[in-house]
């Protein structure tokens, strides 16, 4: 293709790169102001209990909608916000939106844990567990139904931070979930000196779960030391009815993924999850 244009290959490669750069250099100025013309949404991921099939919880996922591009996806706009050092201000933006909805499906009778996600950035954050004990004060929510993920890259690339930033966190009340586990190196020590609550496989271990014995090793790994730890295991991206059966018989403690539901508008996800639960109890005491 490259050729019949007239061009040589690097050409093509060339224009591609600077149609990237000039994407990066637009997405950072739009940034700048995307909080304050509040283009940013969280979405919820609903978390099925596999032992009951309810849905006990739920990951919020920011989501960022622009006038002209659309929806741009985390993986794309994450790293660009924490390269402009505009990280802490999300994260807090994050926060305070988790809450505050987790504050709503409570007044509605959704009980339910609520995740969100922080970044390796965040953990210099020195007044986040101060700020975050202000919103919960205010919004009458128990920071007891707060999650909170942080990558295992993130964990322990830097576990000194890690460590100071759980600490306050779990001080609060809020548990704290170990992300994209297995993909990063985790030294067992520091997961026992967090005293995480949550272990969450990363979804490259479920993909190919039911043809892999390599990866129903690790899983059954994870989950023996899991248990032996004191924490729940939470499986990430199941798309499939065969994965989440053969994840409850190895006894593990809940999934999320596209197989239940992608991750939902506010009101959505609320029908989604009444609906679900209910069917599941059929006779409510
Ligand atoms: P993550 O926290 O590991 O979130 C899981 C990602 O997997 C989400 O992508 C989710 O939509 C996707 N997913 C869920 N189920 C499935 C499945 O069955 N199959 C597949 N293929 N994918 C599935 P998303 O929403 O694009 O988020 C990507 C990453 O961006 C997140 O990974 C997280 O690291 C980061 N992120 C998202 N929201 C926030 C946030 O509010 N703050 C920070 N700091 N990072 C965030
Ligand atoms: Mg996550
Ligand atoms: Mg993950
Ligand atoms: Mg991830």
């Amino acid at each position: 293709v490259a050729k019949r244009r007239g061009g040589s290959c690097y050409q093509v490669f060339d224009q591609s790169c600077q149609q990237d750069y000039a994407r990066q250099l637009y997405l950072e100025t739009e940034l700048r102001h995307a909080i304050s013309r509040d283009e940013f949404e969280l979405f919820y991921q609903p978390q099925l209990e596999l032992a009951t099939n309810r849905i006990i919880g739920a990951e919020a996922l920011i989501r960022w909608r622009h006038p002209v591009m659309g929806l741009v996806s985390p993986g794309e706009f994450i790293p660009l916000v924490e390269e402009m050092e505009l990280i802490h201000n999300l994260g807090s933006w994050v926060a305070e939106e988790a809450v505050r909805q987790q504050a709503r499906w409570q007044a509605e009778g959704l009980q339910l844990r609520l995740g969100f996600n922080m970044s390796a950035r965040q953990f210099n954050d020195t007044y986040f567990a101060n700020r975050l004990e202000r919103m919960l004060a205010a919004a009458g929510v128990a920071a007891e139904s707060m999650d909170i993920e942080i990558t295992e890259s993130s964990a322990m690339d830097n576990p000194g931070n890690a460590m100071g930033m759980v600490k306050s966190l779990k001080a609060l009340g809020c548990s704290i979930a170990i992300d994209d586990f297995g993909t990063g190196y985790s030294s067992l020590e520091y997961m026992q000196k967090f005293a995480v609550d949550y272990i969450k496989i990363d979804r490259v271990f479920i993909c190919n779960l039911l043809n892999s014995t390599a990866d129903q090793g690790i899983v059954k790994a994870i989950l023996g030391i899991a248990a032996s730890m004191d924490m729940k295991v939470i499986a990430e991206g199941v798309e499939q009815k065969e994965e989440m059966d053969f994840l409850r018989d190895l006894g593990c403690h809940e999934m999320q993924g596209f197989y239940l539901s992608k991750p939902l508008p506010a009101e959505e996800f609320a029908c989604f999850t009444h609906q679900h639960n209910g069917q599941q109890s059929p006779l409510p005491a």
